[in-house]
């Protein structure tokens, strides 16, 4: 259950620089996109969103990353989790002479060694094609910390490309300075 917040997203205060696309660095064909930056924080099973909106350059081929955010660990879990449950339908098909006894005796751990190897596979091979630093967003939020009364402290972006990340830090070094903003390169 998330919990959704009402009213329009916050802009950011940061300054994007303009001059290459923020994902494969680019510095021709750029289109000015604004970015919803999601953040979702999660107690127990509940959790609550947080939309921030920051503009940024994007070349026409990786405007479609501009929208396509992250899976967190809680999703890739989740769809873990129903890879498990498809694979141990799939093993209950199979007639049981037919499956190696160490495989018959452990249908669950099987499934679930499978289901998490399989996981691990795709996310590895999911990597982006060359310059294209991200299939997903480039840049995301990574942290928010707040004040006690909810007011936003400091927020810790990621970014997929390191050019971009040093240009951005460039851009609002007052900012990176007094600890307002904290950029983390993946790179
Ligand atoms: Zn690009």
């Amino acid at each position: 259950m998330i919990l959704h917040f009402p009213g329009r997203a916050a802009e950011l205060p940061f300054v994007s620089p303009s001059h290459m696309c923020c994902n494969c660095g680019q510095r021709s064909d750029l289109h000015p996109i604004e970015v919803t930056l999601k953040y979702t924080r999660y107690f127990l099973l509940a959790g609550t969103e947080t939309n921030l909106l920051l503009t940024l350059p994007f070349c026409t081929g990786c405007i479609g990353t501009a929208d396509r955010y992250r899976l967190g660990l809680l999703s890739k879990a989740l769809i873990t989790m129903g890879v498990f449950f498809v694979l141990m339908g799939a093993l209950m098909f199979i007639p049981m002479n037919f499956l190696p006894d160490l495989v018959r005796d452990n249908l669950g751990r099987t499934a679930a060694i499978l289901a998490v190897l399989l996981m691990a596979a795709y996310f590895r091979l999911r990597k982006p094609d060359l310059p294209r630093t991200s299939n997903d967003q480039p840049i995301y939020l990574r942290g928010l910390k707040r004040t006690f009364r909810g007011d936003i402290r400091s927020i810790t972006l990621g970014f997929s490309n390191p050019e971009y990340a040093g240009e951005f830090r460039k851009a609002n070094q007052d900012l990176c300075d007094s600890g307002a903003l904290v950029i983390r390169s993946e790179k």
